[in-house]
């Protein structure tokens, strides 16, 4: 199955994109942690990500299409996180399936009041060596073993912000989904667990 996740900050994508690519066996990507891993190879490409990681910059939507179209390339059923965020990189998926004869099964957008996402993110840890955010009841990094530790900048008004503009941005990418007739509403206001088993029924996984 080729799945894309969407989700502001708080609607539990990460525990839902785990969740999933453990069920389906098929390998989750998570495109900011390709970009890292792209950058770590020292490579013409990573070097020049590494520059607009460095000022804080959007990576231009060029040089994330190459990485994430890259990983891509040999696998067959695959989840998606944190890719596409624009249309144009939605495009950019889609033809470079489709030259391969492959398409999207389903596009699932995890939906989520502001209230309760802001509760999410007020009791999110994150880890401090690789950057991974457990269930709050964690007491370490369940990856790496690491120290856990409150995100800084997790303020109302910084989540707020963070809220509102993946709303904003990823408003394109909804309706170009809508019209693809593969984009699946999850409310994601339950806990993980009857999250999951909704977004299994939804995918007739079930
Ligand atoms: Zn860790």
């Amino acid at each position: 199955m080729n799945l894309v996740l969407l989700g502001p900050p708080g609607s539990g994508k990460g525990t839902a994109s785990a969740f999933l690519s453990d069920r389906l066996g098929v390998p989750r990507l998570v495109s900011s942690e390709l970009l890292k891993a792209e950058v770590k190879t020292g490579s013409v490409l990573g070097l020049t990500i590494a520059t607009y990681m460095e000022t804080g910059d959007l990576v231009p939507d060029d040089l994330v299409i190459k990485v994430v179209l890259k990983n891509l390339e040999n696998i067959r059923g695959f989840i998606l996180d944190g890719f596409p965020r624009t249309e144009k990189q939605a495009v950019a998926l889609k033809e470079a399936l489709a030259k391969r004869s492959m398409k999207l099964d389903k596009v699932v957008y995890l939906d989520v009041p502001f209230e309760t996402a802001k509760e999410r993110n007020l009791v999110r840890m994150v880890c401090k060596s690789c950057g991974f955010s457990p269930q709050p009841n964690e007491r370490t990094c369940p990856r790496c073993g690491g120290v856990l530790v409150r995100r800084l900048d997790d303020n109302e008004e910084t989540i707020k912000r963070r809220f509102e503009n993946y709303i904003k941005e990823t408003q394109p990418l909804v309706d170009f989904y809508k019209d693809e007739n593969i984009l699946v509403r999850i409310d994601a206001s339950s806990p993980a667990e009857k999250m999951n088993e909704n977004i299994l029924v939804a995918l007739g996984c079930r």
